[in-house]
């Protein structure tokens, strides 16, 4: 299964694509977890991202390509992957497109979760992180047992400054105007996996493995 997961910011991407990883036993590939991964082991392109960030800029796109194809190279990848967080925008979904030609291979499906505006501010808002371990919660979707306080370590909970509403609306034009020509491309080629995201986390797993076993007739 090489795949793709797209959707906007408080979809509950992450925690769809450890379902999938683990369901198809293939790597999640994030791109943070991916720029952390190749600073730390400082491999050339590592480098050069890290060159980057700590002058504060954005990792261009090409060094981020450059990384994928290192990543993607990898003997744990023969099987699989779940991409999350890249591509973003349609050039970099046709830079994925060509390095997997390089790499021989080719997309099987592109889940995009797709949930309504006032679904995504209404669960961005509420989202709270533990000061301690940074465990995540959700006021209304995944509450602690006792309010503001941490199930698994007691530490405190808060919520992030930038998880207010204009920030918020904001954060999604940006993710609308990246992404939408992303998603009819993946449309026009047929990969794309449209799942509704306005239920719960569990529902939404359903409904990725049922249309994955369907539209793919996976085993
Ligand atoms: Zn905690």
């Amino acid at each position: 299964m090489k795949t793709v997961l797209l959707g906007p910011p408080g979809a509950g991407k992450g925690t769809q694509a450890e379902h999938i990883a683990r369901k198809y036993e293939i790597p999640h590939i994030s791109t943070g977890d991916m720029l952390r991964q190749a600073t730390k082991n400082q491999t050339p392109v590592g480098l050069e991202a890290a060159g980057y960030i700590d002058k504060g800029e954005l990792v261009p796109d090409d060094v981020i390509v450059r990384m994928v194809k290192e990543r993607l190279g990898r003997p744990d990848c023969r099987k699989g992957f779940i991409l999350d967080g890249f591509p973003r925008n349609l050039q970099q979904g046709k830079a994925l497109a060509h390095t997997l030609d390089e790499l021989g291979t080719d997309l099987d499906a592109v889940v995009y979760i797709n949930v309504p505006e006032h679904d995504v501010i209404d669960r961005l808002s509420g989202r709270q992180t533990c000061r301690n371990c940074g465990e995540g919660y959700h006021v209304k979707y995944m509450p602690p047992k006792n309010k503001g306080v941490c199930d698994k370590c007691g530490g405190q909970l808060y919520q992030r400054t930038d998880d207010n509403a204009q920030t918020i609306k904001n954060r999604l034009e940006i993710y609308r105007q990246q992404t939408a020509d992303l998603i009819s491309y993946y449309d026009s080629i047929n990969l794309l996996v449209e799942i509704a995201g306005d239920k719960t986390i569990d529902e939404v797993t359903k409904e990725i493995d049922a249309r994955l076993r369907t539209d793919l007739r996976q085993p």
